[in-house]
């Protein structure tokens, strides 16, 4: 968790975008919602329902588990509105807190990344000597910590489970975009008269058919190069037979 927290954080996850670089994937697009250029923000901003909704229900959570820890309420309410604007994209709502106004000035990318403005621990130690409440503020910043950084995994975990649903897919059509490749290099000479039309369209536009059309064009090249085989081989064996009868004859 913490190597995974780290990569997280300085952004080397195995997002889109680097897995581009590290040319794996053949496209940098967000597995969930097929934005362009995912990366480790848009891991967590992805607007796509389902993320949403775990997004959603992490910053009820949030407050929940905020509340249960004796949090000053202003405190609650400027982290959890401030994260929620980052993540959707829209202005944080006016009249932080100081804290608050620390964290924006800090961004609140940063804390959606783990990074905690030390105001909020300020704050919040203030609140607990008001109250007489001798609980620590070091362990209530932790679990703070702690929660922001499970919440981005689950975000992560959510991506990988439906990249690997629809990777299979992409895996299978690059192996038949490798295949009509091959075929279109061997040319047209081995193909049967009335099959050489297959070869007709331009390489590009036959790369770019939907799946299952590529998978037929296939098995259509194929088969029509066998039946090609066959028929050359047949010729010839009837000319060695031809050849035979007439070197017997001449024998
Ligand atoms: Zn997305």
């Amino acid at each position: 968790m913490r190597r995974w927290t780290s990569k997280f954080t300085t952004g080397f996850c195995a997002t889109g975008r680097r897995m581009i670089q590290l040319k794996k994937r053949a496209t940098a697009d967000c597995p969930r919602c097929g934005s362009p250029n995912e990366d480790t923000d848009h891991i967590l901003q992805c607007p796509e329902v389902e993320s949403q909704q775990l997004w959603d229900s992490a910053i009820q959570q949030l407050r929940e588990n905020l509340r249960e820890n004796d949090t000053d309420p202003s405190i609650i309410e400027d982290l959890s509105e401030g994260i929620d604007a980052w993540q959707r994209n829209v202005p944080p709502p006016p009249g932080y807190t100081p804290a608050g106004q620390a964290q924006a000035y800090l961004t609140w990318r940063n804390l959606a990344h783990g990074f905690l403005s030390p105001a909020w621990k300020i704050q919040q130690a203030n609140y607990y000597t008001n109250r007489n409440n001798p609980a620590s503020v070091t362990n209530w910043a932790a679990d703070l910590l702690r929660f922001l950084l499970k919440t981005a995994r689950r975000q992560w975990d959510h991506r990988n489970q439906v990249l690997h649903k629809t990777q299979p897919d992409r895996v299978k059509d690059q192996a038949l975009n490798i295949e009509i490749r091959l075929q279109y290099d061997r040319g047209r000479d081995s193909l049967p008269r009335s099959s050489k039309t297959l070869l007709d369209a331009p390489l590009e536009r036959t790369l770019g058919l939907p799946h299952h059309e590529k998978q037929q064009w296939i098995i259509s090249v194929k088969t029509a190069r066998k039946r090609q085989r066959t028929t050359a081989a047949r010729i010839a064996a009837a000319q060695r037979n031809l050849m035979e009868q007439i070197f017997r004859r001449t024998s």
